[in-house]
């Protein structure tokens, strides 16, 4: 862009901004799900400071260093306030450091903790404060790179911070003439050796006293202003009952950039209300994007919540230089690149719903994030699965593909189909060295006999399966591109699915390597051939050819009343292989639907499959119904592990009326909107607005619909309808109406015609 067009463009954006500047971020609690433990998620979250998809979030810090569980709601002490990127309770934290204000210095983490309630806490997006029972009050407002605080001590009390340089090795330097304290940390998981965090803290306040400690053993030396090693952090006294404004800022590839990061993103606030002012901005330009009208205080809360966290993952990556262009450090090979980069996510969970909602909301950054994929396969060797900030490996499946074709599918162009593809081809026929879904785990057998056994590989019936569907993937892409190379080798493997559904007990199950079926079967039984479920769950993970799979199940009715079945039959838990209650199983019974377990991502999708087999007043009525039972705003918001902002994204979606179901199709299947009213301000400057007239709580049901005027009797949208802009009306009703989308072309994509 030209410089006259980028102002342009910025002063366009300032009037769409002010346009939509309703206050949208006092809906959100960024306390939901925080009220979760090992044993039992409710969201395992943690009260996220931050902008959308920014680099660094900050957060107060209940756990101690190193523990995932790092703000658990039950508990009642903080003992500091962290630089934070987390995931996942289960996958821990990287480039972690931490403040702590206190009127005694104390530097030990279990010692130093400070009692609160929640009463004396604000969690907002743009805002996080709580005053400790001692007095002691702390703020935090976020820039992209970086955070404003603010400590308030109580007058008369000598007022410390600790500087906590976390778990591995870290580097500390005071700067007295400065007020500022500089240094860098380095712990997470799968980095490269060399990498650094280098961070920059300045304080508007002269300091007074200073000291290093490290926190091994806890020892102190008092003057000193510079340390190196496990653990070294850094402690400062200001002058007694001070407030002190403290501006920081991070980058991982130099100090110097660091200090840029800073000057760019907080050097012109004169205090945190400007920083704080200019976070509501934003968020309110995100979040705005999506206007929900007509619907209960609470509703809204749920919703807005759930938008927020849908717009922390996966996280920018990359940062500015002097010139405002992007580059990054490389978590692969440890060098520094022009381009964008972005991490934190596991695609296992968020090809789902999380990305395919980037790619309404957020479309130019998804456009970069599929070069970044490329380049980061470039890199790697592979393309990433689980980005945390290198390659993880997590969980099962090669799903970039899914991203790379739902991204080409929905017109955004930003990549060589060519190289997804031969990247793709790599990945399915190669095991990497990182874990199952690090390359393809069991390739050989599920090319020679078409589906993956079992015992010889663990989760075997759930790697066919969402093998079968990339592989669907791979040959949609090809396809839109005309490349009948590759259209020829993944078409082979695109019904693999058939291969492990075992037409004797009508359920998808375990295969040895000789082709017999496990034994001693049992559909409620976790674990051994399915990932994190039991055969109820892993039904339906025919994404790419629901008609294929209602063939195999026996047609229409006996689809539906299996359908039915999930939520009728107890929900009692056989713990297989994993030999104790997961924390899913206990989700699963908790939420009383039978094994509908909606906590964990295999069966998110299932719902809306009534659209397929000419019920689709089910799939109305049971999003609805969950959306209500599972969903809120509370500290127990969520059914079980948000996971990086795809059990968010369900819920986001799925108010909006519809739901992704086959990324990689352009289409979204209907399900029932929350709202009476709906409007999508899309960033094309078109708006898509969603009317259901009549809706309640109790008027779920969709009576007949128009899009643009005209009858529509689809139980799918395209993406292309969508972001032409237009008008959906809906008309809603108590009662059901059994005769509305039946027809053969009412029904969303399968393969199978
Ligand atoms: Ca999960």
């Amino acid at each position: 862009m030209k410089p006259k067009q980028t102002i342009l463009a910025l002063l366009m954006l300032g009037q769409t901004a002010f346009a939509q500047q309703k206050d949208l971020v006092s809906y959100v609690n960024t306390l939901q799900g925080t009220n979760s433990k090992h044993e039992l998620t409710r969201g395992n979250t943690y009260p996220t400071t931050a902008l959308p998809f920014g680099m660094h979030t900050w957060t107060p810090q209940t756990g101690k260093n190193g523990d995932g569980w790092k703000y658990q709601y039950f508990l009642d002490k903080i003992r500091g306030f962290q630089q934070a990127h987390q995931c996942s309770s289960w996958t821990r934290d990287y480039a972690v450091f931490s403040l702590m204000p206190m009127s005694e210095l104390v530097v030990d983490e279990n010692k130093r903790e400070a009692k609160f309630s929640h009463e004396n806490e604000i969690a907002k997006p743009n805002y996080y404060k709580v005053k400790f029972d001692n007095q002691i009050t702390t703020e935090i407002s976020p820039s992209e790179r970086g955070a404003h605080l603010r400590f308030s001590y109580p007058s008369g009390k000598a007022s410390y911070l600790v500087l906590d340089g976390y778990t591995r090795t870290s580097g500390v330097k005071i700067d007295v003439k400065r007020n500022r304290i500089t240094g860098y940390v380095s712990n997470g998981g799968g980095f490269h050796k060399e990498w650094k965090s280098y961070f920059v803290v300045q304080f508007d306040q002269p300091i007074k006293g200073y000291g290093t400690w490290e926190n091994k053993g806890n020892t102190t030396k008092a003057g000193a202003t510079e340390a190196e090693g496990d653990g070294m952090g850094a402690y400062i006294e200001f002058k007694p009952g001070v407030k002190v404004q403290v501006k920081t800022a991070s980058s991982y590839i130099s100090p110097e950039q660091a200090e840029l990061n800073l000057e760019r993103e907080l050097g012109a606030d004169k205090n945190l209300e400007q920083t704080k002012a200019k976070a509501a901005k934003v968020w309110n330009e995100s979040l705005g994007r999506i206007q929900v009208e007509g619907g209960s205080k609470e509703d809204m809360e749920t919703f807005y919540s759930c938008f927020f966290r849908a717009s922390l993952f996966s996280r920018k990556f990359y940062e500015l230089d002097k010139n405002g262009k992007a580059y990054y450090f490389s978590p692969y090979d440890g060098k520094v690149h022009e381009g964008y980069m972005f991490t934190d996510t596991g695609f296992w969970d968020t090809f789902r719903a999380q990305f395919p909602l980037n790619t309404l909301i957020q479309p130019e950054m998804h456009g970069r994030y599929m070069q970044a994929m490329i380049d980061a396969w470039k890199q790697c060797g592979w393309l990433p699965s689980w980005s945390f900030p290198s390659e993880g490996g997590s969980m099962i499946g090669n799903h970039a593909i899914s991203l790379f074709a739902d991204a080409w599918a929905k017109g955004l162009h930003t990549f060589n189909p060519k190289e997804a593809l031969e990247a793709y081809l790599h990945e399915a026929t190669n095991k990497g060295p990182w874990g199952p879904a690090n390359g393809r785990d069991g390739w050989r057998e599920y090319y020679q006999l078409g589906y993956v056994p079992y015992p010889k590989y663990r989760e075997a019936t759930a790697k066919t399966l969402e093998y079968a569907y990339d592989d669907f993937c791979g040959y949609e892409l090809a396809r839109l591109t005309g490349d009948q190379y590759y259209m020829d080798i993944f078409k082979r493997q695109m019904y693999n699915y058939k291969n492990v559904y075992d037409p004797g007990t009508r359920f998808m199950r375990a295969k040895d390597s000789d082709g017999n079926w496990g034994k001693n079967f049992d559909p409620v039984e976790w674990g051994g051939p399915f990932t994190e479920g039991n055969a109820w769950h892993w039904q339906w993970s025919v994404f790419q050819d629901t008609k294929g799979l209602i063939n195999l199940m026996g047609g229409d009715k006996n689809f539906t009343s299996k359908l039915d079945s999930v939520f009728s039959v107890p929900n009692t838990v056989k713990v297989g292989t994993y030999g104790g209650m997961i924390h899913e199983m206990t989700e699963m019974v908790m939420a009383n639907m039978g094994q509908y377990a909606h906590g964990n991502q295999p069966i998110q999708h299932m719902v809306y499959l009534y659209n397929y087999a000419g019920e689709p007043w089910k799939a109305q009525a049971r999003a609805r119904e969950v959306m209500y039972k599972l969903y809120n705003a509370t500290e127990n918001g969520y059914p079980g592990d948000e996971d990086q902002g795809q059990t968010s994204s369900w819920y986001v979606l799925s108010a909006l009326g519809f739901y992704s179901v086959t990324p990689g199709t352009g289409e979204y299947v209907f399900g029932s909107p929350m709202f009476k009213k709906i409007t999508l301000n899309l960033e094309n400057g078109k708006k898509f607005v969603i009317e259901a007239n009549n809706n309640s709580r109790e008027n779920v049901y969709i009576q007949d619909a128009a899009l643009n005027g005209q009858n529509y009797t689809r139980n799918f949208i395209t993406h292309a309808d969508i972001v032409k802009g237009g008008v959906l009306k809906l008309n809603m009703s108590r009662e059901p109406n059994t005769q509305r989308g039946l027809a053969e072309t009412d029904k969303p994509f399968s393969l199978t015609k």
